[in-house]
């Protein structure tokens, strides 16, 4: 069910319990600002979740609440788990959904990388 990514930041999220140790993970990378790990139901090859450690609910609210370390730590970090998996030669894709239209299930924020295929068009018609 998509969220209502305006809504206040919900502790008990899935990436948040990730993010406690609560639930396990795939870790693929993770450093003071962000954790990287395997999309639980990959939609290409290659499906890696990347989310800040802080508690932001969208790309939205990272951007206007989000601190200038955090947000540099993060896209650094998104940027160098596409180089450590050699996505950058064969290409990847970055997808961030927000709210209802976009479908975000899961009210932290994250970015997929999606690898490893010939990606298709960018948007189901
Ligand atoms: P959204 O639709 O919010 O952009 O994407 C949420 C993503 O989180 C989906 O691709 C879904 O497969 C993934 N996901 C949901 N629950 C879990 C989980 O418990 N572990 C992992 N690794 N991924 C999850």
């Amino acid at each position: 069910m998509p969220i209502d990514a305006t809504l206040p930041y919900d502790d008990s999220n899935i990436f948040a319990r990730i993010l406690r140790g609560e639930l396990p993970s795939k870790t693929v990378y993770e450093d003071e600002f962000a954790l990287a790990f395997h999309d639980i139901n990959p939609q290409a090859p290659l499906h890696i979740l990347v989310i800040p450690k802080g508690a932001y609910v969208s790309w939205d609210d990272f951007s206007e609440r989000g601190g200038d370390d955090e947000i540099a730590g993060f896209v650094r970090a998104v940027g160098r788990v596409a180089r450590e998996n050699g996505l950058v030669a064969p290409g990847y894709r970055l997808l961030a959904n927000v709210g209802f239209d976009s479908h975000q299930e899961v009210p932290h924020l994250h970015v997929h990388i999606f690898a490893g295929q010939q990606l298709g068009p960018m948007l189901a018609r």
